[in-house]
């Protein structure tokens, strides 16, 4: 059925850490009692800072504020600390101005501090949670999230949205690396320990002082298993492997006492979560005791059926407390108002919810704490990006390494010696950083935004320098004095959300310059370490084969030093840093093999769950198979297989048995049945963008490809992004290859 069978009973039951507390509860009961409906409506209410102001603020008594990815307090990313605090200050001040005639409830004001306080110039930067899964330290963990509340406290808000406790299980999914694995046990063991570092311990003293923010948990529920892997999309799992896969992260972070819980925009079974009142209702808050509130995530509410952004009380009803309405706050206030007058939001359901929010914002102390420039940190901007807290994040990155290949041991380099370092990813902190940093998708930034940041090339200098060796930065490997060694850093560049989808996990479809770049340096009698920056593993055999050593680095962060302090070692030298990081993610062995987890049957990956080489262990390995190709044999009918974004230049070679055919003037015979469908394809919505080429069983005439790639490369430069797939209607007979080549002006 739509929304599947939620049997509660069945589901764990964590006992949640807050006893009732009789003072509080009558604090609460106080309040609500003199508050209007009007009030009342206000406090369920969130809207973005860069869509009202603090007089919105005190005019519809609104409960709570956002600065969601990329909003700023300066209209820019690259607001000045002291700018994000008057802000908050000003945010804090409306709600507390009872001019008007409303009640006092102080503003809670919420922020994407998911790997640090990433928003603010100047801040330490951790690396993305794929790479704390790597490193297998609950401990670290916590104090992560120690200081990213800290960090956050001095810029003024009280609440991160972190962690996200997602269970990636198709790694096309472009939010893989805000999860810590694609293993719930993995998850599940850090969940707790980041809910009480963001938070401080139930029972201690400091608990959501003026140290620590509340932490809300995220995306509930089964973000990561949504069909494709596609953001946003179906889950489509049964309730077991719901509840053990998915949910794994909630009830270690309920037992912890995590005050909020934010919901996935996507659906199970064709409901979306911020409808799904079972799992909210009866399983979140009733099963699983969670007692703290419940808030959607980004116009989310606005996908529920029979809802849009400026009207959902479906949302309410089916549980959530805190209503994410960014830029639709002001008509979803004013229709839940109305909802909330007619009993369509029964009273019941929308004085729980305030309830919720007002159990929080007392637990935090929010009445008596002054605005935020007075509090604890607030305004301690010597805290942000502070040599203990960049220590912390190089010590995530060491752990984070996972060595995957040494070949004759060519690592740890020597620093005494000539080095080189090349590749695009070696001396950008965008590109090391990733997606959520200073802006959503992580781009567009400089180096000057990193005041206290260090890029990989950066930190490899220093250590060079100091160990007396030289080192030269060429990123096209172009050397000038001939090098002892090279270090090349090479990935993906920065993505969130729906924006990193991809369609399969082949890296950099069509373009070879940075194989041929390696290839050249060792050509030279340069050995290579390649060092690869992904939000996911990606199948990269051909990287691997071509490079001596290859280390997987994740998203390391700000802290690019952290590479050094691994990679390099002077012989003599007894003392140093070896490899611990783990793979948290299964390697693929094909470009086509998304969805290959740990504990799965049929579970053949290129390297498993949990592995990584160390200095002592053996890092020599046989030549991988390099055949990248999607297996058309076994594709599912319908279903689109991707070749990569266009780009001028691209050519399509498709094989099948002996037969070749390149450009694809003429098909091979084999496939010249109308089976075959060649497009260009929205790869984000799946669907056809464009049928450019050739359908239909006559021989194929994909000269028009050259032509119609033109016209698709400058859409493809807009908004959309087109890929060029096939669709296989029946699957053909024996093995069929396709790949493809990027000829002149290709590779963009
Ligand atoms: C994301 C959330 C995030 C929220 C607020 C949404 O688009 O899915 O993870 O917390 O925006 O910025």
């Amino acid at each position: 059925p739509a929304g599947g069978t939620i049997q509660p009973e069945r589901w764990p039951a964590p006992a949640w850490p807050l006893p009732p507390d009789p003072a509080l509860e009558a604090r609460v009961d106080a309040l609500l009692a003199t508050m209007t409906l009007e009030e009342k409506v206000g406090q369920i209410v969130q809207g973005d800072t860069s869509s009202l102001t603090p007089e919105d603020v005190r005019k519809y008594r609104l409960g709570s504020v956002l600065a969601g990815g990329g909003s700023d307090p300066g209209g820019k990313y690259n607001a000045a600390p002291a700018q994000w605090l008057a802000q908050a200050d000003a945010f804090y001040e409306a709600s507390m101005d009872t001019r008007g005639g409303g009640k006092a409830i102080p503003i809670l004001y919420g922020i994407d501090a998911v790997h640090g306080q990433s928003n603010v110039v100047g801040a330490t930067v951790f690396p993305h949670n794929i790479g704390l899964g790597a490193t297998r330290n609950p401990d670290l963990i916590r104090e992560i999230g120690r200081i990213t509340a800290i960090e956050t406290r001095t810029t003024g808000m009280e609440w991160a949205f972190a962690p996200t406790v997602a269970v990636p299980r198709d790694d096309r999914w472009g939010r893989s690396y805000e999860g810590y694995s694609e293993d719930p046990r993995l998850v599940a063991s850090y969940a707790g320990a980041m809910v009480e570092g963001l938070q401080g311990k139930v029972g201690d003293r400091a608990f959501l002082d003026g140290a620590h923010v509340v932490s809300s948990v995220k995306h509930y529920l089964g973000d990561g298993g949504t069909a494709d892997g596609k953001d946003q999309g179906d889950t489509q799992v049964d309730e077991a492997e719901l509840r053990d896969v998915h949910n794994a992260g909630y009830p270690p972070a309920i037992a912890a006492g995590a005050q909020a819980v934010m919901i996935s925009f996507s659906s199970y079974r064709g409901v979306k979560l911020a409808g799904h009142k079972p799992l909210i209702t009866d399983v979140l808050k009733g099963r699983m005791n969670f007692g703290g509130f419940v808030v959607t995530d980004w116009n989310a509410h606005g996908q529920v059926a029979g809802c849009d952004n400026t009207h959902c009380p479906a949302t309410v009803n089916a549980g959530v407390d805190l209503v994410m309405a960014p830029d639709s706050w002001k008509p979803f206030y004013e229709s839940t108002l109305a909802a909330a007058k007619a009993g369509t939001i029964p009273l019941a359901r929308l004085d729980d919810a305030v309830r919720r929010l007002l159990r929080v914002k007392f637990r935090l102390g929010l009445f008596d704490a002054g605005k935020p420039s007075q509090r604890k940190f607030g305004g301690k901007f010597e805290l942000l990006g502070a040599p203990e807290h960049r220590a912390i994040a190089r010590q995530a990155v060491r752990e984070s390494l996972v060595l995957l290949k040494n070949q004759r041991g060519v690592l740890p380099l020597d620093p005494k010696k000539k080095l080189l370092v090349a590749g695009d990813g070696a001396d950008s902190m965008a590109k090391q950083s990733g997606g959520w940093t200073l802006t959503w998708q992580g781009t567009g930034t400089t180096r000057a935004d990193f005041p206290n940041g260090e890029t990989i090339w950066e930190g490899l200098k220093a250590a060079v320098q100091a160990a007396g060796g030289s080192a030269e930065l060429a990123l096209d490997g172009r050397y000038r004095i001939k090098p002892d060694a090279a270090i090349v850093v090479i990935g993906e560049n920065p993505y969130a959300e729906f924006q990193g989808d991809l369609p399969t996990l082949l890296y950099k479809p069509g373009d070879d310059s940075e194989r041929e770049l390696i290839g050249k340096l060792r050509a030279d009698g340069i050995p290579v370490v390649t060092v690869f920056l992904s939000g996911r593993p990606l199948w990269v055999n051909r990287e691997i084969n071509a490079s001596d050593a290859f280390v997987a680095a994740w998203l390391p962060g700000g802290e690019g030093g952290g590479i050094a302090d691994v990679l390099l070692r002077r012989p003599d030298e007894r003392i140093g840093y070896d490899f611990k990081g783990k793979l948290g993610y299964s390697s693929p062995r094909s470009a086509d093999q998304y969805a290959n987890n740990v504990g799965q049957k049929n579970y053949r990956p290129q390297f498993p769950y949990g592995y990584g080489l160390t200095y002592a262990s053996k890092g020599d390995l046989a030549p991988l198979p390099e055949t990248a190709g999607v297996s058309l044999a076994q594709a599912q009918p319908g279903q689109y297989y991707g070749l990569g974004m266009l780009a001028p230049g691209l050519s399509l070679t498709l094989q099948a048995g002996d037969q070749r055919a390149v450009g694809i003037k003429t098909l091979p015979a084999a496939l010249d049945d109308g089976s075959i469908r060649i497009a260009a394809v929205d790869h984000r919505r799946q669907e056809d963008a464009r049928r450019v080429t050739w359908s239909g069983s006559a021989p194929a005439r994909l000269s028009l490809l050259a032509d119609a790639t033109k016209d698709l490369t400058r859409e493809a430069n807009g908004d959309v992004q087109l890929l060029l797939a096939l669709r296989v209607d029946t699957p053909p007979k024996g093995e069929v290859a396709m790949s493809l080549a990027c000829g002149e002006g290709c590779g963009a």
